[in-house]
């Protein structure tokens, strides 16, 4: 196993809102795990990595977009845990603090057009096919291993909540809520935000990831501010006035989103009176950088 445990730590939040609507609302701070290896990331890497390393490999291949919080956490995480790392980049070749940051890790990048990036399994056999020391790890940390790793977040709570909150892009941090739920038999709705145009298609792969029933899972697809990545002046300021007020640190595109959906649903009184939420925040913060024009 790899030797990096840490239990992130819940934390209450109190706001007037909260008080008002009588909810206690906490938050489960995977922020905090590590500073580049951030979040839900990690979550996601971890037994991946260990099947590499069990594999004998030493070599991680890996998938991005220029802004990725993925190839942040890959390139360090293979610095950390003693493999080389290499990313395939979608995209013109750009510079930017997260690439450059990839790149003080060790990674190697290759920025590849988005006709070829579309084929991922072509590109990784095209150059690494005949390597034995290659490992192919899908955009995001997309996959089965990081459900697992994902589930564990349940694991790690002392308390029962009544609703959990997660932001959702590919699914996979949200199907391992979903699966830790059902294995620990808990009473908890799960309430998913896409942070992308569309994100209805999200519960279907959800259903696919977790082959669970999904009763309990809540999804609430029109808190995506316009498309992934994209934001709007009322977003921002919500962001501004959350971080002024807790002194906890969002970005626009996955948690400022998630908070702004709990908050709105708070006030519509979509979420009853004396239950008690926890809310995931996923990291991610290293993406403020591309979007600090916008505040
Ligand atoms: C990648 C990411 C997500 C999305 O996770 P999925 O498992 O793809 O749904 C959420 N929050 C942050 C901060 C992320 O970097």
């Amino acid at each position: 196993m790899l030797t990096f445990d840490f239990h992130s730590p819940v934390e209450e939040i109190s706001l007037p809102l909260y008080a008002e609507k009588q909810v206690r609302v906490f938050m489960k701070r995977d922020d905090l795990i590590h500073p580049y290896i951030s979040g839900n990331k990690w979550r996601k890497l971890k037994y991946t990595l260990n099947q590499a390393k069990q594999e004998q490999r030493t070599l991680l291949v890996t998938f991005g977009g220029a802004w990725s919080n993925h190839l942040l956490a890959t390139a360090c995480a293979g610095a950390k845990f003693g493999f080389q790392t290499y990313a395939f980049v979608r995209g013109e070749r750009i510079d930017n603090p997260v690439l450059k940051l990839c790149q003080i890790f060790g990674m190697q990048l290759e920025f590849v057009d988005r006709q070829r990036y579309k084929n991922k399994e072509d590109l990784f056999h095209e150059r690494f096919g005949n390597d034995q020391h290659a490992y192919f790890i899908d955009e995001g940390g997309y996959g089965k291993q990081a459900l697992i790793g994902c589930s564990e977040i349940i694991d790690e709570l002392a308390d029962h909540y009544d609703h959990i909150f997660c932001a959702c892009g590919t699914g996979t941090t949200a199907a391992g809520l979903l699966e830790g739920i059902h294995q620990r038999g808990l009473q908890t709705t799960l309430h998913a935000v896409p942070v992308l145009k569309g994100g209805e298609f999200l519960r279907e792969e959800i259903n696919k990831l977790t082959k669970r029933a999904d009763d309990n899972l809540q999804l609430h697809s029109t808190y995506h501010a316009g498309g992934y990545a994209k934001t709007t002046p009322a977003l921002i300021q919500f962001i501004n006035e959350f971080t002024q007020q807790t002194g906890i640190l969002l970005e626009p595109t996955y948690t400022g989103k998630l908070l702004f959906a709990v908050h709105d649903l708070l006030k519509k009184n979509e979420i009853p009176a004396h239950t008690k939420i926890l809310i995931l925040h996923t990291g991610g913060l290293t993406g403020l950088l591309g979007m600090l024009d916008k505040f």
